[in-house]
């Protein structure tokens, strides 16, 4: 049978294929990192997307086409996805004339948490459809196209989403890393340079945040929080009754201490 871009495979089917490690060294972007290098876009979030408030973060708003769709997002978000299309146009053609996209900047929260703000908040991530096709988030499934842009996308320093507790595989986000590069060659502006916060609190979300509400169910046993991987307020509650019942400061913050502490 030919196969086709928008094939979709069963992840846990594919071989040799471990979605929580397919991103390597690569981690998310982190909203705590994003407010304090970036800034924040605005003051609240609701389900929908709603405009960026801020003018300083608006200004570092670009619309540009980047190969096959046209984008507006995060200045060097916009640039190094230019420069992912370049490659991908290069080595899989007929691929790239089918990509289109379902949008980069939207200030929202993430779908399905009332607390975590979604980075495309900040225009630093893009939603990808092969041939108009949305792949469906959290089915299990991935288009088979997305498994060829995936070593290149990883390769320009973005992290996909099919690494998230919910698996989002359309998604590819600017990595933690990338928002550092970009902020220590001072591509924010008057922002650059804050203090970046190291412990993981309310907004996170990602693997070590899971790895988190993992240790907390298991050290407040019975398990009280959903694994979700997203730090919200059930998962804050619980760490602040695990540092009062261990002696330590209840500031709702997994700083380095308690993570070692926590065993994770
Ligand atoms: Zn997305």
């Amino acid at each position: 049978m030919p196969q086709h871009p928008t094939d979709r495979l069963k992840i846990a089917d594919i071989a040799g294929f471990d979605r929580f490690t397919a991103n390597g060294k690569l981690s998310p972007a982190r909203a705590t990192v994003n407010a304090a290098l970036i800034g924040n876009p605005r003051g609240s979030y609701g389900k929908d997307c709603q405009p960026v408030e801020s003018a300083a973060i608006k200004a570092l708003m670009v619309t540009r086409n980047v190969g096959p769709f046209s984008v507006t997002g995060l200045s060097p978000a916009v640039s190094a996805l230019t420069a992912v299309m370049a490659e991908v146009r290069t080595t899989h053609p007929d691929l790239h004339d089918r990509l289109g996209t379902a949008g980069m900047l939207c200030c929202r929260l993430v779908r399905g948490s009332a607390t975590a703000v979604s980075n495309h908040s900040w225009g630093l991530a893009v939603d990808l459809t092969i041939d108009k096709e949305l792949d469906t988030r959290g089915d299990g499934f991935v288009q088979r196209g997305l498994l060829d842009l995936w070593p290149i996308f990883n390769r320009h320093g973005f992290y996909w989403g099919i690494a998230f507790p919910t698996e989002d595989s359309m998604h590819f986000e600017a990595s933690d890393q990338m928002i550092h590069r970009w902020a220590a060659e001072g591509a924010f502006g008057a922002q650059s340079g804050k203090t970046i916060p190291g412990a993981l609190t309310v907004g996170d979300r990602g693997p070590r945040v899971l790895a988190l509400q993992r240790a907390l169910n298991a050290a407040l046993a019975p398990a009280r929080i959903d694994e979700d991987g997203i730090f919200g307020p059930m998962t804050r509650l619980a760490l602040i009754d695990f540092q009062r019942a261990n002696g330590l400061a209840p500031d709702g913050l997994a700083n380095g201490t308690l993570q070692k502490r926590l065993g994770i």
